[in-house]
């Protein structure tokens, strides 16, 4: 890895049959940064995740991740999907979820190890959720849901963390929590965000995508906050508070 850079797309072009989704995007990402990749809906923001997972292949372009192709460097990426895509009626514990985070080690069919259960209780213990290791996933709040998703993100020992609108289906109250739990995790782990909802980009963010198929800045936030009202064609104040609003009207539920 050159320069501690963890993730290096350079000139990605991908297109969902004739549709362009991306075109010409480059983003680095370094060890210790916390990114947020901000756009619209369909800019492009979960596609570029999945190139960097390696579920997708650009149609131009190279994408190193760790310094190898991303399905060799998935082993080393904690990926936190959109929340509302899980079905919360289906009956399991807190604990199976976050054990489903340790299936990519295992493989399927095997059961699970002594040590698999030791490092599900200390994701869970990292985010605060440990006593309520057998309560069913649909018995919580929004806000302590994603916490369990962060633990099975967390179970993998992930080096990079990638997480898809995390903020979306949670109420502003636990959002402050949120990034003050990522901002501690961030001293370990690299982070890539993705959101639509440029409310919800907090102070402890330091670097910032604007992505609407091509990318309109990528650096420090300070400098690009004016891209951003350039990107979505109408003047925006990006707000980087600490207790940021949902002006995103999803549900919240806490
Ligand atoms: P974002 O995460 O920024 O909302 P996406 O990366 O999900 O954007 O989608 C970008 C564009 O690609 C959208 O126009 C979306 O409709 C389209 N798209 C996403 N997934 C597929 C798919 N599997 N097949 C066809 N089009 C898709």
């Amino acid at each position: 890895m050159k320069n501690g850079v963890i993730v290096d797309l350079q000139h990605i072009f991908f297109s969902y049959g004739d549709v362009p989704v991306l075109e010409d995007v480059s983003i680095k990402l370094k060890q210790n940064d916390f990114l947020s990749i901000i756009g619209p809906n369909g800019g492009g923001k979960t596609t570029i995740l999945k190139i960097i997972l390696g579920l997708i292949e650009p149609d131009k372009g190279s994408v190193f991740v760790f310094g190898n192709s991303p399905k060799a460097a998935r082993k080393f990426i904690g990926y936190l999907p959109q929340l509302f895509t899980f079905d919360y009626d289906f009956p399991v514990s807190i604990m199976d979820v976050v054990l489903m985070g340790r299936l990519g080690k295992r493989g399927l069919g095997r059961s699970y190890t002594k040590e698999d259960y030791q490092i599900c209780l200390e994701a869970l213990g990292e985010v605060g959720m440990e006593y309520l290791k057998d309560t069913q996933i649909g018995d919580l709040s929004g806000g302590q849901r994603q916490r369990v998703f962060i633990a099975r993100a967390l179970a993998t020992n992930p080096k990079l963390l990638l997480l898809d609108e995390p903020v979306a289906s949670v109420d502003t109250r636990w959002q402050q929590t949120f990034y003050e739990l990522l901002q501690e995790l961030n001293k370990e782990i690299a982070i890539i965000m993705v959101t639509h909802d440029i409310s919800v980009v907090s102070t402890y963010i330091d670097k910032i995508a604007c992505l609407n198929r091509r990318l309109y800045y990528h650096g420090s936030k300070k400098e690009g906050m004016h891209k951003i009202s350039e990107m979505y064609e109408y003047p925006v104040q990006l707000i980087t508070h600490d207790t940021p609003h949902s002006s995103s009207g999803e549900r919240t539920n806490d």
